[in-house]
């Protein structure tokens, strides 16, 4: 089986040899000693100021989504969220639930976030802003210049939610002032799901002090303390977060995060390149190094999808409702190399008839 889905991804052999082991016990010097290791290359993958704390939190990447909008804004808040899809719509639908005053910037699937939209809107008006860097269901990546531009300028608690692009892309959050950036274990990590992890700037950290959070799971504070000396307030998914460990070790030996990052933009460039003569259409006006999100010219995505893998063993990313038999994604994270691309386009190819 091979597979270019965006989530969960493929592992390595280390990280998958650990979760065929046995779960140690956790509340022991050597798992703080691992969970304090995970924070410090965490910050250090990230370019996170000084003063900055990252969290991991058992759930999946929207634990972390829904903990930023209930311990980081309450009423005195007003959010700024653009919604392109799935994801969006995710944020849009949590400040809904959880009283947050909201703006929506609707955006059409696979559109860009330009400078003239952005524009429609006064700064003033709010005082967070809530994006998606690179929204996942249509693989479109958003510029961080322009949102960090527009925080910056009216001093917006700028929320970032980095699942799929933390490792795929450059997520510096010194350089574009980021206060809150989530990401999780199942996407560019690689790792199996189950943790999702937030790293939070001072002023972030501050907001969480302030603010009263009606939920004890998802409470950053007692994340926040517990974290001091490598532990977190419950039980955690203990496995894959020594998994996360090998793997940020792995990079970490490696080059570094740019060094991952670089890796995987070869990958989704060789991909683009193989495939020019398929009829198939880059579906997103700004393409990430994630995702390659795919226009089927013959309105056969989803059968696509299901010949590759049935009569292949090969996963590609199907899309849902409007866009089913329109767009299919091949992703680019995970354990992936140029060889495994190969297979998949001579797949593509037969399949076509190309
Ligand atoms: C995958 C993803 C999520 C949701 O993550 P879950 O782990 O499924 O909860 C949120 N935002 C983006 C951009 C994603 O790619």
């Amino acid at each position: 089986m091979l597979n270019f889905t965006v989530g969960p991804v493929q592992s390595n052999e280390q990280v998958c040899e650990i979760g065929a082991q046995q779960v140690p016990y956790f509340r022991t010097p050597e798992f703080s000693a691992t969970m304090l290791q995970n924070e410090q290359l965490m910050l250090k993958f990230c370019n996170a100021p000084q003063g900055a704390r990252a969290v991991f939190l058992t759930g999946s990447g929207s634990a972390s989504m829904e903990s930023a909008v209930i311990n980081l804004l309450n009423q005195n808040d007003k959010a700024l969220v653009v919604n392109g899809g799935t994801f969006g719509q995710r944020f849009v639908d949590l400040c809904k639930i959880h009283d947050v005053a909201f703006d929506e910037i609707k955006l059409c699937a696979g559109q860009a976030l330009t400078s003239e939209i952005l524009g429609r809107y006064n700064p003033k008006d709010y005082t967070a802003f809530l994006i998606n860097h690179h929204e996942t269901s249509t693989g479109v990546l958003y510029d961080l210049n322009l949102v960090s531009d527009f925080c910056r300028q009216n001093d917006l608690l700028f929320v970032l939610d980095a699942i799929s692009s933390f490792l795929a892309e450059d997520v510096d959050l010194s350089k574009y002032g980021i206060d809150v950036m989530i990401t999780g274990s199942q996407k560019a990590l690689a790792c199996p799901p189950g943790i999702s992890i937030m790293v939070l700037g001072q002023k972030a950290i501050e907001r969480v002090k302030n603010n009263k959070t009606k939920c004890m799971y998802l409470d950053l504070k007692s994340a926040l303390s517990n974290g001091e000396r490598g532990q977190t307030p419950f039980t955690p998914a203990v496995g894959t977060l020594l998994q996360i460990n090998k793997r940020l070790c792995q990079i970490d030996q490696k080059g570094g995060a740019q060094a991952e990052i670089a890796r995987t933009r070869d990958l989704a460039l060789y991909f683009r390149e193989q495939i020019k003569d398929l009829p198939f259409k880059i579906f997103s006006q700004s393409p990430s190094n994630a995702v390659t999100s795919l226009e089927a010219l013959d309105n056969d995505a989803y059968d696509l999808f299901l010949k590759l893998k049935d009569e292949y063993g090969i996963w590609i990313c199907p899309n849902g409702g409007e866009l089913k038999d329109r767009v299919f994604r091949v992703g680019h994270i995970g354990n992936l190399c140029r060889q495994d691309y190969d297979v998949l386009v001579c797949a593509l190819r037969k399949v076509k008839g190309v």
